[in-house]
């Protein structure tokens, strides 16, 4: 086993969980969070959760599990390089996502706009306040607490982003966005790490799914260095084989230069400890010619992807079944199961998003089938 760097994250220095537990023999603090993160049940449920094709589309395409388990690959592959914590490293990625409304961003917006719109004193639903409040209070598990009882690294990791005045509210674990600190490396790796992961499978399942071409992906700069280097060493590959090498060739290209591009700046920035890493800027980061290449990339999803009339459909129908689930629960909260039932009217707005944002694809679909449909 290599030994972690001095500006790692260790088990042994976490400055622990809410609620004190007794240490367990065999495995660390931080192996223990991705433990319970695993047989969480908002874990699970991601399996039945999309973030572009909604569930029924196709047996093949990423959901948000395999979408987590290849964040964790490819972040713990990010850790072992640096010498930094792999098993924190693949906690905060298994749970990055486990906030996530039913149809991908397309629901999240909704349940945002529903919630600003009808009760805007309850501050609106954002996905990532949303995954540190199932393993802060959601999870219902554990005898003696609430939420999984995670480490403060943990949690830390899993709230990337935060306004001033959510993190008020939030009290330490939100600390940073006020004193304008960083979190540790793995975190902030486990944030890149995400964005490898969705843009690369996000082009293999465009392409799958017929809504992309490869004639058009040819116009983005690092698509095409790969493919037309792969098809002049193997000219007669298979279509399936030249994409997938290809892509697996980006997804190599961008570890690399991010694992280069980190180490660079933690020496560029003298860092030696942990707390180096809180003081400094974001150490994380690509360099600029493949940051580039990246954005390109991405802005080539956005356009040919993700705003597809088809695409744009699908996210219509998710948008109308949230909008129209919220407010049927709102309007009369009887039409919730009892235990979602609040006292106050703000209570009553933010138990109904916990319920909405919990539900998967085909329950939200069921839902309001037995809502609206006789
Ligand atoms: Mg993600």
């Amino acid at each position: 086993m290599t030994t972690l760097a001095h500006y790692a994250t260790k088990p042994e220095d976490t400055r622990g969980r809410v609620h004190q537990e007794i240490e367990d023999p065999s495995r660390n603090p931080f192996q223990r969070d991705r433990d319970r993160i695993i047989h969480s049940s908002a874990f699970r449920r991601l399996e039945y959760k999309t973030q572009v094709f909604v569930n029924h589309e196709g047996d093949l395409f990423r959901t948000r599990l395999t979408h987590s388990l290849e964040v964790a690959q490819i972040a713990k592959a990010l850790a072992r390089t640096l010498r930094l914590n792999e098993d924190l490293i693949e906690a905060i990625s298994l749970a990055h996502d486990l906030g996530h409304t039913p149809f991908g961003h397309a629901g999240q917006d909704a349940l945002n706009a529903c919630m600003r719109e009808k009760v805007p004193q309850a501050g609106g639903f954002e996905h990532n306040l949303q995954s540190l409040r199932v393993v802060d209070e959601l999870e219902e598990r554990y005898a003696a607490f609430n939420g999984l009882n995670l480490c403060f690294e943990t949690r830390e990791g899993i709230l990337k982003h935060c306004s001033v005045s959510h993190a008020r509210s939030l009290g330490e674990v939100a600390r940073r966005f006020i004193d304008k600190k960083q979190p540790g490396l793995e975190a902030q790796l486990a944030n890149l790490a995400d964005e490898i992961a969705y843009n690369n499978h996000d082009v293999d399942d465009g392409l799958r799914s017929g809504l992309i071409t490869i004639d058009q992906l040819l116009e983005v700069a690092i698509f095409a260095e790969h493919y037309n280097k792969v098809i002049k060493i193997y000219p007669n590959i298979s279509k399936k084989r030249l994409i997938s090498e290809t892509i697996r060739r980006i997804i190599n290209t961008l570890i690399v230069d991010l694992a280069q591009t980190t180490a660079g700046k933690i020496k560029t920035f003298d860092i030696k400890t942990l707390k180096d890493v809180y003081n400094a800027p974001m150490l994380a980061a690509f360099s600029e010619p493949v940051r580039q290449q990246a954005d390109e990339l991405k802005k080539f999803l956005m356009e040919n992807l993700y705003r597809h009339y088809k695409v744009m459909r699908m996210s219509g129908k998710a948008r109308r079944i949230v909008y129209e689930l919220y407010n049927a629960f709102l309007d009369d909260p009887r039409l919730l199961p009892k235990d979602y039932r609040a006292d106050s009217e703000l209570q009553q707005a933010r138990s109904i998003a916990d319920y909405i944002a919990g539900m998967t694809d085909r329950y939200a679909i069921k839902e309001h089938k037995r809502l609206f449909l006789i």
